[in-house]
């Protein structure tokens, strides 16, 4: 059986997620050898959604680089270096410094170092543990007790809370996997779900009995230790910031990229009289007013615009993408001459428990985690707000705002100076949260939608950059190979 071609993809959202999907859509026809065309729409008028870089020159040899998104992703998940490496920018990576890499937990009003050895939220080192401020003695206790707690061995889900409380006790709940875990999803760990966001510690504790022996058996288990000692940097960003991605894959992308035009609707298209491929015609209609036929839909848009947008083709599946939570976030990037801070800025930064009751989450010191974020003689810091901890700061106007952020910065860390300048960047409706049952809400999801429509990205697996190129990655493979095997089925 002849089958009509080229066949035609459309992916809706110019995010890291949709232009991931367009780059594996064609990288993938092109290893078949498939003749497929290709549309990526996104609304706005500019692409990358929440990876936003800016620059500020005025200030030196070098400017300011500034991120209003994610400034970095996680090394460990090889997902996004692959890409930079298949797009040929690898030679600008940009490692953090880990040689001055130290994280503070901010408490009773003061950053406190988390203590050396303890990996992620779990101790492996006892002296630096036991010397620490940050954990009362009792509370120290109650972490140790870990070795001992009989593991749970079902695969039901929970909530962070239930399974921190369980294990390692409510101090190590509130001091530490509150804020350095939920605070990543900018969630709360009352109900975050673990198996979505981090199944890795009911794995370790299921094959360990105990988090703290699962760590430490990890430590002795490295057998290359990297060259010098050293560890390979635990975030990656670019030299001239995270849009790098953005560029390399919108300049290498071949296919009908469109920007400036969103989609109102999705609707079953008009049989052709020449296409076999019935079941999977679909028709959009888009913002400028036009339609445009398509094969297959890739949406890589927030679960609510996808729930939108499903509503007369998939009513079962928009339903329950409308269960997906979002929260909004913010960020105040502020610059400084360096010789009016006191502080030593010695580190990656500030997390801030939710019972510090503050009115920002965290602070990032960017031009500590990185080189080429400021020019020498300047300092940038990167404030976190919003969110499920302090949503109300959303709604505080910019005039305000500063103000707010200043006296955090002063009581915090000392910063008296005014900034040279700050941005603003605000998200609304920018996280999704994994509640417990995520993931069998994300199978229920697709498990109801008709066939040729996919959904995609930070709503379902994984928020981070690398597991929104995953996910584009493996979507991309999906579609392009189920149209394949239709034209080679009948052949
Ligand atoms: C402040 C902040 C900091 C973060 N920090 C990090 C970090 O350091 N490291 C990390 O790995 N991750 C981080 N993240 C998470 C990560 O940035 C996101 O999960 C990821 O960028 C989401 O990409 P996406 O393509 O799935 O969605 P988005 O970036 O939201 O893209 C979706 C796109 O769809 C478009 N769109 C919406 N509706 C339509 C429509 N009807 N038609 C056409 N287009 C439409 C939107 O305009 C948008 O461009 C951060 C997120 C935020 C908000």
């Amino acid at each position: 059986m002849n089958y009509p071609t080229p066949f035609h993809i459309t992916i809706i959202g110019g995010g890291i997620t949709g232009l991931s999907a367009a780059w594996y859509v064609q990288q993938e026809a092109i290893r078949l050898g498939i003749d497929i065309t290709y549309t990526l729409l996104e609304q706005s008028s500019r692409w990358g959604g929440k990876i936003l870089t800016e620059t500020v020159e005025g200030y030196g040899a070098r400017p300011f680089i500034i991120e209003g998104g994610p400034d970095s992703f996680l090394s460990q998940k090889p997902w996004a270096a692959q890409l930079a490496r298949e797009l040929g920018i690898d030679d600008q990576f940009l490692p953090t410094n880990d040689g001055r890499r130290q994280t503070f937990i901010l408490h009773k009003g003061q950053p406190a170092p988390l203590p050396d050895g303890v990996l992620l939220m779990v101790p492996t080192k006892i002296k630096p543990f036991a010397l620490s401020r940050l954990i009362s003695p009792w509370g120290k206790l109650r972490m140790g007790l870990d070795w001992f707690i009989p593991p749970k061995t079902d695969d039901a889900d929970e909530t962070l809370a239930q399974f921190i409380q369980r294990r390692l006790g409510q101090e190590a709940l509130d001091k530490m996997a509150e804020p350095l875990l939920s605070g990543i999803y900018n969630a709360d760990a009352e109900l975050q779900s673990m198996m979505a966001t981090f199944p890795r510690f009911r794995d370790m504790e299921k094959e360990h009995g105990s988090l703290i022996k699962a760590m430490l058996t990890a430590k002795k288990s490295r057998v290359h230790p990297p060259p010098n000692g050293s560890t390979a940097s635990m975030f990656t960003s670019f030299k001239p910031g995270m849009a790098e991605l953005v560029l390399a894959l919108r300049e290498q992308l071949t296919g009908d990229c469109r920007l400036g035009v969103g989609v109102e609707k999705l609707a079953h298209g008009q049989r052709s009289p020449i296409s076999n491929l019935q079941s999977s015609l679909y028709q959009l209609h888009l913002a400028d007013g036009t339609t445009l036929p398509t094969n297959a839909i890739i949406l890589a848009v927030p679960a609510f615009v996808a729930a939108h947008l499903l509503a007369d083709v998939a009513p079962p599946a928009a339903a329950t993408l409308r269960q997906i939570r979002y929260v909004s976030t913010g960020t105040i990037s502020l610059a400084y001459k360096r010789d009016e801070i006191d502080h030593p800025l010695n580190g990656f930064g500030i997390v801030i428990p939710r019972s510090e009751r503050r009115r920002i989450n965290a602070v990032t010191w960017s031009s500590t985690k990185f080189d080429h974020r400021a020019p020498d003689g300047y300092v940038l810091l990167r404030v976190f707000f919003g969110g499920s901890r302090t949503p109300e700061m959303m709604d505080v106007a910019d005039e305000a705002l500063l103000p707010i952020v200043q006296a955090e910065l002063r009581e915090m860390m000392g910063i008296t100076a005014v900034p040279l300048f700050h941005r603003i960047y605000r998200w609304q409706q920018s996280n999704p949260q994994y509640d417990v049952g995520h993931l069998e809400r994300v199978a229920a999801i697709e498990a109801t939608l008709p066939p040729g429509i996919f959904v995609t990205g930070s709503p379902y697996r994984g928020v981070g950059v690398p597991d929104c190129v995953k996910q584009a990655k493996d979507t991309a493979v999906e579609v392009v190979t189920s149209l394949f095997e239709m034209t080679t089925r009948d052949a």
